[in-house]
């Protein structure tokens, strides 16, 4: 069984029970987590503790392999299989890095939307978020200022941020659900979906907030010429 993805079922669950599924080496895989594994699908890893009958210790990544999660601790011996653990995330990180998150959704649709820049890869931590961009024109520079107080907008309208599951084959017709190849698990036979209604639609399996108010504001940190098409921009949290 692949480890159960809590985080994509609850987004604000910060502390939950798991049974060890297996130790390795300084790793744990549990039969369950809300830590989310990073980098994966365009996010970085959560920190925090895991806790048994045995004592306490420190997840300082969580890894994604072949439908696992393995949670490298500093201390693997207080583990052993079936053994029923406690994790608790760094919470202020996790929270911070769904809301560059969910920023980034709105950001990345103003950009392709108004300017029809399009993304072709990207990373966030709890501390900025960027993103590449396909650009032929030369006003890319303007056009990333304008974009970050165009999506600040967007944010302080206060919209849902929707989650649901589709099939495969219905999560296909929906036009420009797949935008970035890595963020897009088609193999599976369901497809999670996070729409912000009105502005963006995609197939992804990340930590969102609920509501685009909770962002609050973007700030543009740095811009990048990294090559005669390809525009980076670095974007943080305004507080
Ligand atoms: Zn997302």
């Amino acid at each position: 069984m692949p480890t159960r993805l809590l985080f994509q079922e609850d987004s604000y669950l910060s502390r939950f029970e798991a049974r060890v599924a297996k130790v390795v080496d300084n790793s744990v895989v549990l039969d369950q987590t809300a830590f989310h594994p990073g980098p994966f699908g365009g996010l970085d890893t959560d920190t925090g503790w895991l806790e048994t009958s045995l004592g306490k210790t420190r997840v300082v990544k969580a890894e994604y392999k072949e439908g696992d999660v393995y949670h490298v601790v500093e201390d693997p011996s207080i583990f052993s299989e079936g053994a029923l653990v406690t994790g608790v995330l760094d919470w202020d990180k996790r929270y911070a890095m769904m809301r560059l998150h969910t920023g980034a959704h709105v950001l990345i649709a103003t950009i392709y939307n108004k300017y029809g820049y399009l993304v072709t890869g990207g990373h966030i931590t709890h501390e900025y978020g960027r993103e590449d961009f396909d650009v032929k024109d030369e006003n890319w520079k303007t056009v990333f200022e304008s974009a970050v107080a165009e999506a600040n907008e967007v944010l302080a309208k206060c919209l849902e941020v929707r989650v649901y599951w589709l099939s495969r084959d219905e999560a296909l017709k929906i036009p420009g659900l797949v935008k970035l190849a890595e963020k897009t698990p088609l193999a599976l036979e369901k497809i999670r979906v996070v729409e912000i209604p009105g502005v963006d639609i995609q197939a992804d399996g990340g930590p969102h907030v609920k509501n685009t108010c909770e962002v609050g504001k973007l700030k543009l940190l740095k811009i990048e010429n990294r090559g005669k098409t390809k525009k980076r921009i670095y974007y943080g949290l305004e507080s």
